[in-house]
């Protein structure tokens, strides 16, 4: 896809209890869905677009509970997921210049997780689902080092509870 389709390729946006989430299409939800693997939980939903909801909404209720971090006034976080490592990485270097490309981030200034469905699994999405969560609950962010730990520790332990 040139760079001029692409933008032609609007967002869609759907809202979730904990979410805007964007996606370019269905075909891309159906690919995030079958690499995003829930295996104790069965994720229900009329549509794909409904399963992707709930099972996000799941994730983060499940990393709320991992860190102890609960708070009912947390803002919706932007979940972007873009269709492809080339349009991620082009995103990549306009938000981080200085960086190299990475295959997920999370962006503290407007709390929005990065991501492209090639590269998803359960434990990046809560990765980046917590570093979300942390930034919001505490009142000073902690350093990059320590937030990193508490990211790292919830994308090991997110598989032993959904
Ligand atoms: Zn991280």
């Amino acid at each position: 896809m040139s760079l001029a389709d692409e933008k032609r390729t609007s967002w869609n946006i759907h809202k979730t209890a904990h979410f805007k989430v964007f996606f370019k299409s269905i075909d891309d939800l159906r690919v995030f869905n079958s690499k995003v693997i829930c295996r104790k939980n069965v994720v229900k939903g009329n549509t794909i677009s409904d399963v992707v909801k709930n099972k996000l909404d799941l994730i983060f209720e499940e990393v709320e509970k991992i860190l102890g971090m609960h708070n009912p006034r947390f803002g919706k976080t932007s979940f972007k997921i873009f269709s492809d490592k080339k349009s991620l990485d082009r995103e990549c270097l306009r938000k981080r210049p200085k960086q190299e490309p990475m295959i997920a981030w999370y962006e503290p200034g407007e709390d929005s997780v990065y991501c492209q469905v090639g590269d998803v699994s359960v434990g990046m999405v809560a990765h980046e689902i917590a570093h979300s969560i942390v930034d919001k609950y505490l009142m000073v962010p902690p350093p990059r080092e320590t937030a990193e730990i508490l990211a790292r520790y919830v994308d090991r332990e997110i598989t032993k509870g959904i």
